[in-house]
């Protein structure tokens, strides 16, 4: 068992953040066709009718599935660095105030990049 910075076994965090990253890239696949498939039926109604008042439902949906997959983004984002953190022993380490960042929230939030005092704090 690899167990360094913190007490961390980084080896189980490493296989955690692997698997998130993994279902977070299949959901952005996902996320992406449902978007074409949106983008799809859009044109569709046009060609019906330009005024179809289904047209704000369709820009609606459109925009919420680009919110998701910008907090997709985001997220895998997060991993990616907590994955690079691992790698240069500073996981598990508060990127703002250096601080250890409790087991506890490791563990519900593997990739947290701040301790739960400055990720409660403004930026
Ligand atoms: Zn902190």
């Amino acid at each position: 068992m690899e167990v360094g910075d913190a007490g961390v076994d980084r080896a189980a965090v490493r296989a955690r953040l692997t698997q998130e990253r993994d279902a977070l890239g299949a959901m952005g696949r996902d996320l992406a066709a449902s978007f074409e498939d949106i983008v799809g039926a859009a044109k569709d109604s046009n060609l019906d009718d330009e005024h179809d008042p289904e047209g704000s439902t369709i820009a609606a949906e459109r925009s919420l599935v680009a919110s998701l997959g910008r907090s997709a983004a985001e997220a895998l984002i997060e991993i990616e660095q907590a994955l690079a953190r691992l790698d240069d022993g500073t996981y598990g380490v508060c990127l703002r105030c250096g601080a250890a960042i409790s087991p506890g929230r490791l563990d519900a939030r593997p990739a947290a990049a701040l301790c739960i005092t400055c990720a409660g704090r403004p930026r």
